[in-house]
């Protein structure tokens, strides 16, 4: 898959405070990419970074595969600190006054902008008599103007209540099912897993994991088993109401279950019970929970 940003190395230090350390990611094109990790991990100073905010002390970014690229920043929304939007304008007022400070877009880019966040219906409205979840749309709206390729979004649902929240996943969601890239800060496991499609993981400014959601993020545990007895084993399993899927591979097999559902000794244990002994008996993957908290503890 084409690479949309690549980074090399990237280090940042405030003072004593190392904040990023050797920073290598890649961000595919058209994924959602979620930088997960604490208060204080080093998110906002990375997205910083990329949008050229902030100068790195040492390290290379690079966006569009193309260093040479001097109209990059033209592809790239952002929304790192919340807008200030006029409570007394409508949305399209709004992001007419947006567009001529930014020089991003023009007026049929408003309209468009306006409508891929869903409030064409509301556009002539004031700002004031919008929901949170409302007014962070308008907010990505505008870092829609000019047809971005690419959004990068700080912390996108913070301070937003459930309904938001919810709004703001889904239009996230939908952005990125429409083609654009999507590289978001979060400091939610559940958002990263709900939202997103590839993620790293930050902690105190290093890179603990990076990847696809659906290759690192499982909800299942894997035990790796090898019996004399596969014939046995496979009707027995099917008599485990959380059993999801046996692999065969060469000399073992893999057996999928729904996270936290049965331990490897009870597993063990019924298995014995029922006349089958295991030569061996592995754990391969921990639940999400366990692996985040892991990952992220101390
Ligand atoms: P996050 O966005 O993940 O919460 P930040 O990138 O904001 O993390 O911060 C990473 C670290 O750098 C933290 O320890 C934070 O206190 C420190 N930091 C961030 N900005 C500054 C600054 N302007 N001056 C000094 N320290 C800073
Ligand atoms: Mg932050």
């Amino acid at each position: 898959m084409e690479n949309i940003l690549t980074t090399t190395n990237i280090s940042k230090s405030y003072g004593p405070v190392k904040a990023l350390n050797n920073l290598n990611i890649e961000v595919p094109k058209g994924s959602i990419f979620g930088i997960l990790g604490p208060n204080g991990s080093g998110k906002t100073t990375t997205l910083s970074i990329l949008l050229d905010v902030l100068k790195p002390d040492t390290g290379t970014y690079c966006w569009f595969n193309n260093p040479n690229d001097i109209y990059y920043r033209k592809k790239i929304g952002t929304l790192l600190e919340t807008p200030n939007f006029y409570h007394y304008l409508s949305a399209k007022d709004n992001l007419k006054i947006t567009e001529a400070i930014s020089g991003r877009g023009n007026e049929a880019d408003i309209d468009k902008a306006i409508a891929m966040v869903g409030l064409h219906t509301r556009k002539h409205d004031k700002f004031s008599t919008y929901s949170l979840g409302m007014k962070q749309r308008l907010a990505i709206g505008a870092a829609l103007l000019g047809n971005a390729d690419v959004l990068v979004l700080d912390e996108p649902t913070n301070g937003l209540d459930p309904v938001g929240i919810v709004e703001i996943r889904n239009l996230i969601k939908q952005l990125g099912e429409q083609g654009k890239t999507i590289i978001m800060a979060s400091h939610l496991l559940d958002e990263v897993e709900k939202v997103c499609t590839h993620f790293c993981i930050l902690k105190h400014g290093n890179l603990l994991i990076s990847g696809p959601v659906k290759e690192i993020l499982r909800n299942e545990d894997i035990l790796v088993i090898e019996t004399e007895n596969m014939a046995a084993l496979q009707q027995l399993l099917t008599t485990l109401p959380h059993f999801i899927e046996l692999k065969q591979q060469k000399s073992f097999c893999e057996i999928y279950f729904k996270s936290n559902s049965i331990s490897p000794a009870e597993f063990n244990a019924y298995c014995f019970n029922n006349g089958i002994v295991l030569s061996h008996l592995e754990v391969k993957t921990k639940s999400l929970e366990e692996k985040f908290f892991e990952l992220t503890e101390n």
